[in-house]
């Protein structure tokens, strides 16, 4: 009997992490036997798990804070999204024994932007707040998706200047410090890739960024996005949501990366919301 084919996620801490759930979710929605497991790594361990998973004959990866850096520089060929980013969250042996690097966390964003939110970012003016790992991921994503406007707030604005010069896009993109988000003007969508909710720190936002047009989105979920959402809504934003159908969107898109089979999102979405009684 052939073996199973193994898969797993790679992050410190990663106890917590809801993929093994959403690949086991796909699995069953497919009719696909396969196991994937959380494997925890301090970043000194990273490289040498990564490298034994794979010698040992696995069949993929994702990998999430804080080795999205590393598991790019252990690759051997690079998507041209996870080249751009210069980070991975997807790994995947080819067919020669060479390790592919790949980054999701921008079209999962999209994905869902577009099913959960109703969001079409062409043409629109949004504002980013943040500018680590995956505010970098958003904001080539939103530029290539034809935002008109993306202007980039960070509590430590240099963070931000390196940012907007990496989009090398100057008309679309503009920098502001946080001190100037009351005069910043109206956005049509406001994002929140900061990790103020993950640290249960407090994170001031202005009511005068939005109007009753404007999307607001938080790349967390869970607890961590609690106090952004709950900020949009009392500001008075038409739609104001986590960051869950993100993160299976991403899982989905590897999912396909690595059987070839399209998973049902939408359903495996439900199901974390709303599980069965
Ligand atoms: P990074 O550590 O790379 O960046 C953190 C960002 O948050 C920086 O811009 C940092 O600013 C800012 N920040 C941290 N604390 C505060 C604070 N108290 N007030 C204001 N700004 C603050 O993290 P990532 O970019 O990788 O992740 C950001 C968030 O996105 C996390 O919550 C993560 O869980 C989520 N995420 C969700 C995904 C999904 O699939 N839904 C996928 C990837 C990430 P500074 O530069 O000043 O330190």
């Amino acid at each position: 009997m052939p073996a199973v084919p193994r898969y797993a996620v790679f992050g410190h801490p990663i106890a917590h992490s809801l993929s093994p759930r959403l690949h086991a979710l796909f699995a069953a929605q497919t009719g696909l036997a396969l196991a994937y497991v959380t494997l925890d790594a301090t970043p000194a361990a990273f490289a040498s798990a990564a490298r034994e998973f794979f010698a040992g004959g696995a069949s993929g990866a994702n990998v999430t804070l804080p080795h999205k850096s590393a598991a790019f520089a252990l690759a051997d060929v690079h998507t041209s999204t996870a080249r751009r980013l210069g980070v991975a969250n997807v790994l995947t042996p080819l067919p020669d024994g060479r390790l592919e690097a790949d980054s999701n966390d921008g079209a999962g964003m999209l994905a869902d932007l577009a099913s959960g939110c109703g969001f079409d970012p062409r043409g629109h003016g949004v504002m980013l707040l943040g500018a680590g790992g995956a505010a970098r991921a958003a904001a080539f994503a939103l530029l290539d998706a034809g935002v008109s406007r993306l202007t980039i707030a960070n509590r430590t604005p240099a963070r931000a200047e390196r940012l907007a010069e990496l989009l090398d896009a100057p008309p679309r993109v503009q920098v502001l410090a946080w001190e100037q988000l009351a005069t910043a003007g109206v956005f049509d969508l406001v994002i929140n890739a900061t990790s103020a909710g993950v640290q249960h720190a407090e994170l001031a936002l202005p009511a005068s960024l939005v109007t009753p047009h404007t999307f607001a989105y938080d790349l967390s979920y869970g607890p961590a996005a609690q106090p952004f959402v709950a900020w949009a809504r009392a500001a008075g934003c038409r739609v104001a949501s986590d960051g869950l159908g993100m993160l299976v969107a991403t899982a989905a898109a590897s999912f396909l990366r690595w059987h070839g089979v399209q998973p049902d999102a939408g359903a495996a979405l439900q199901t974390l919301r709303d599980p069965p009684a």
